[in-house]
């Protein structure tokens, strides 16, 4: 059968693409730069992707761009959006992109009936960020507070929260069989040339940072990911929302993990402010385990981040 990603030159894309081809999809992926050696390359080598991989070029600010690519697809993969944190203009270069572009191939979606579903890579940044103190189990019930993001300038974070939030209401109107994947920071081997955002955690750590920062993340694995994406598509019985967490730390302790892997390699010891350490908490791994996704353990993922940054030529 066939399928769409969208934005199918990214970190997570390209491997949801890698795994497609694998289990034997036809895959039309939409990329912003067809003619960049750098964001196709590495996907026209794919197992597969002569015979059924596809790319073509589409933005999913442009209106109705998706009309065509969705088209005859089965199930579509709305990846695209815009992931960094460094912006002059949250509403330009994060929030139009993310929730525009997600009404967008929505509204395509709803204009094909060959759709039977459409997984929406979402984010733990959808879920947890609504000031509410983090001191329960966080679930899928956490919705995350746009005034919130806006107080505190998490635009990134307000990107994805408009946009799922405005997925759900668009399917819920139109009839979309809609589910979407909430992981947190995603770490894994890299398919593509270049550095993306979460991997860049690692990056900074290992290129010399003299401190880390006072903050506690969410890690996931790029290949769990990309496996949670594919149970939801295929399973009938996939629903609603799967957060995606093997395990918070503060980067204290993740910096240890480094540490241990790579004694010799030169890492900060001390902490960017010295105000109290912010807090660990617990998020539950009950709907995507239930879904069947195993977790690969955090030690791992570092790991093999490590190793292809490193054979890719992304380390200092
Ligand atoms: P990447 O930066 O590698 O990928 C982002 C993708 O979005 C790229 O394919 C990029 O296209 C595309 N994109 C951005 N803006 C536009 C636009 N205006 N039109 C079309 N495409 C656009 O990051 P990831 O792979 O990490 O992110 C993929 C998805 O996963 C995003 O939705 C992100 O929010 C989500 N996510 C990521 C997490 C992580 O830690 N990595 C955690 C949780 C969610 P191009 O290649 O042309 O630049």
């Amino acid at each position: 059968s066939t399928v769409c990603v969208t934005g199918g030159s990214g970190f997570i894309a390209s491997w949801l693409v890698k795994v497609l081809l694998q289990r034997g999809y036809t895959v039309k992926a939409s990329v912003r730069y067809p003619n960049d050696p750098k964001k196709t390359q590495h996907l026209l080598a794919l197992d597969g992707a002569k015979e059924r991989l596809k790319l073509i070029k589409a933005d999913v600010l442009e209106e109705g761009s998706f009309d065509s690519i969705v088209d005859g697809c089965d199930g579509v993969f709305h990846t695209a959006s815009p992931f960094f944190f460094e912006t002059k203009d949250p509403q330009a270069d994060l929030i139009d992109p993310a929730l525009k572009g997600t009404l967008n191939v929505l509204g395509s979606v709803a204009k094909t009936p060959s759709v039977k579903r459409v997984v929406l890579t979402s984010s733990e940044a959808a879920v947890s960020f609504n000031g509410k103190p983090r001191d329960v189990v966080i679930d899928e019930t956490w919705f995350s507070d746009p005034e919130y993001c806006r107080k505190n300038e998490l635009w990134y974070v307000l990107s994805k929260t408009l946009a799922e939030d405005a997925a759900w209401k668009f399917a819920k109107e139109k009839g979309i069989d809609l589910v979407t994947i909430n992981p947190a920071a995603v770490l894994g081997p890299l398919l593509q040339p270049t550095l993306n955002t979460s991997c860049s955690n690692i990056a900074y750590l290992v290129n010399g940072a003299e401190t880390y920062p006072n903050a506690t993340y969410g890690w996931t694995d790029v290949k769990d990911v990309v496996n949670a994406h594919i149970l939801a598509y295929e399973k009938p019985e996939a629903n609603g929302r799967y957060l995606m967490v093997e395990r918070t730390t503060h980067f204290k302790d993740f910096v240890k993990i480094l540490r241990d892997l790579y004694p010799d390699i030169k890492l900060p010891e001390k902490c960017a402010d010295d105000k109290p350490l912010a807090p660990t908490y617990q998020v539950s791994r009950a709907r995507a385990e239930g879904l069947g996704v195993k977790f690969t353990p955090l030690e791992q993922s570092v790991k093999e981040t490590y190793e292809s940054l490193k054979e890719k030529g992304l380390l200092k």
